[in-house]
């Protein structure tokens, strides 16, 4: 049998537990990334270089720091850096700092131009590679059964994941089974929805509520993903 991705052990363990299994292991990798790079990395030029260049983090990420209770040494230390290379790129003379640059009001968008980040936010990257690489093992084993197993086992994909593992699926065969795990899912929660809203219903206001009770906050993840996977993009 061939080298399986090591991932392909953190999906089937994870599949099982409930919501989408690649918004569960980006935001654990996610999350593993900004520890390490507060505690291990925060004093390493290349860490230093990457966030004077990207400007910080995202918004996002850098109040996931806060949440986490990331090392405030950590955060200080990077900021200090950060704010050294903003005045550092403010101090620098511009062309538009020239009499014709200011004739021609361009000297404000010239500084915001040169203010502007170089690369990503390093937390939002490392999310895309860590997404890219749990959506390309769904998608090439899932006809292994142990992977199958546990897909059947789960509460299925978000949507925009399940999108991204049909688009990554390298044949009809593997993009068949996709859907033939995942619809079952669509099927199960709109029955726990359609069962929950008729006993909110006035007439059924006696009948205790079951399992359904929290269908529609798994309808929302499931519809949308984790907001600190689809919340963050900063594409624009
Ligand atoms: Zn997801
Ligand atoms: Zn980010």
């Amino acid at each position: 049998m061939a080298v399986l991705p090591l991932n392909y052990y953190d999906l089937t363990e994870t599949f099982p537990a409930g919501g989408c299994v690649v918004c569960s292991l980006v935001e654990r990798d996610v999350h593993r990334f900004l520890d390490s790079h507060l505690y291990e990395y925060v004093n390493t030029p290349e860490t230093h270089a990457k966030m004077r260049g990207s400007r910080g983090l995202c918004a996002t990420h850098s109040a996931n720091l806060v949440e986490f209770g990331a090392s405030v040494l950590g955060i200080t230390i990077l900021h200090a850096a950060i704010m050294d290379e903003l005045l550092k790129t403010a101090g620098e003379p511009t062309r538009a700092s020239s009499a014709f640059g200011r004739l021609r009001g361009s000297s404000g968008s010239s500084l915001a131009n040169k203010l502007e980040p170089d690369s990503p936010c390093m937390a939002c990257a490392a999310l895309e590679r860590a997404e890219a690489q749990h959506i390309g093992t769904i998608a090439e084993y899932i006809n292994d059964d142990r992977l199958r197993e546990a897909y059947a086992a789960s509460a299925g994909l978000c949507l925009p994941h399940f999108k991204q593992v049909l688009r990554a699926a390298p044949d009809s065969t593997r993009a068949d089974t996709l859907t033939q795990l995942q619809l079952p899912k669509w099927k199960a929660l709109k029955a726990e929805l359609d069962m929950l809203s008729d006993k909110y219903d006035a007439n059924h206001n006696d009948e205790a509520v079951g399992a359904e009770a929290d269908s529609w906050r798994r309808a929302l993840e499931l519809v949308s993903g984790k907001r600190d996977v689809f919340g963050v993009r900063r594409s624009t």
